[in-house]
């Protein structure tokens, strides 16, 4: 197993990882991302990315994760594709183990992101990947003109649903209140595409023998529970932040990292950025801000 000593080492190759190794590279840094999956993190999902501040008209999420990754890349940042196992602090470095090799460097910035919670009701499991989806970019197309469910109200919900309209003009979301968590512009822009609400409501089941066939809906109001009939059901309802690597840090409530405005944690030299980390916005703007920020914190810290 080699050990290789880089300036700055980012553990997660989404938006906010990426737009770090390309500041970091770009200001001298010897800098490695360690990704398990493809660059692009969940940006890659997105039909439309019509958000981000200088990207007009609205292009690919895909395409646009993708052209972060050559950014950094043409910088100088090296993006290597493996599964990071533990990481620990000798002297002043940190050692990140991964299946192969081993990397140390001064300063560290975990940048692991969020994956989709799951609803946890009868039928979720068994039909996942049987009309049960957590990602509409990559399902939506196989249910074209059929009957869809979202669940979900926030920001993901709303616009994935948006989405799924041009694909089927009987689109329902299914949200537990009477009014949206999502941004007012996404929840009304879904509105006007036609979807059509269910408020006050929640998935009891999703049923079916081989697909996806319905799902048993609870009124939360009244407790009056119906049926309704769909071929698909995709499941937005929040994320979980991925912190399994660094158990030994102070979290918030939710279980995200909590960092100052310099991106960093309770361990000097060891930073946090984009979804993992405690905040009250999460976009892929705020995302990729973080993690500049963070590659300019390491930088201010190696100078030092
Ligand atoms: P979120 O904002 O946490 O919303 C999760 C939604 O699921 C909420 O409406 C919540 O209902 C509902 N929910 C949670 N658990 C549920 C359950 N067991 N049963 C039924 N409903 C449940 O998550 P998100 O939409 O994935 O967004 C995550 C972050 O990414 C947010 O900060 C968001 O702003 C950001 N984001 C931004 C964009 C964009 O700007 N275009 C796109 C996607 C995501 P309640 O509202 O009642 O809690």
């Amino acid at each position: 197993m080699e050990e290789i000593k880089y300036d700055y080492i980012i553990i997660g190759a989404g938006a906010a990882g990426l737009a770090s190794a390309q500041y970091a590279a770009r200001g001298g840094l010897k800098t490695v991302v360690l990704e398990e999956m493809t660059a692009g993190g969940q940006a890659t999902q997105i039909a439309e990315l019509e958000n981000y501040p200088g990207i007009y008209p609205a292009i690919n999420g895909f395409d646009f994760a993708d052209t972060m990754r050559k950014q950094a890349e043409a910088f100088g940042a090296e993006i290597k594709q493996v599964s990071v196992t533990s990481i620990d602090k000798k002297d002043k470095d940190f050692v990140v183990v991964t299946k192969k090799d081993t990397y140390i460097a001064p300063a560290l910035l975990i940048a692991t992101g969020a994956i989709h919670r799951n609803l946890e009701v009868p039928g979720e499991k068994e039909l996942t990947g049987r009309g049960v989806s957590y990602c509409a970019v990559c399902d939506g197309p196989f249910f074209r003109n059929k009957k869809i469910v979202v669940v979900g109200g926030g920001d993901s919900a709303c616009s994935e649903a948006v989405y799924l309209s041009t694909i089927s003009k009987d689109v329902s979301i299914i949200h537990r209140r009477d009014s949206f968590r999502a941004q007012k512009a996404v929840s009304d822009k879904m509105l006007a595409a036609g979807v059509k609400p269910v408020y006050d409501s929640v998935v009891k089941s999703i049923n079916g023998t081989n697909k996806v066939e319905s799902v048993t809906v609870e009124n939360v109001k009244t407790g009056e529970q119906s049926e309704l009939a769909c071929d698909a059901v995709f499941i937005f309802t929040g994320m979980l932040p991925q912190t399994s690597l660094v158990e030994m840090l102070p979290k918030d409530e939710g279980g995200y990292i909590i960092t100052d405005e310099n991106m960093e944690t309770a361990i000097p030299g060891l930073f946090a950025a984009g979804d993992v980390r405690s905040k009250s916005f999460r976009q892929i703007v705020t995302a990729a801000a973080d993690g500049a920020i963070a590659a300019n914190s390491a930088k201010k810290m190696i100078n030092e």
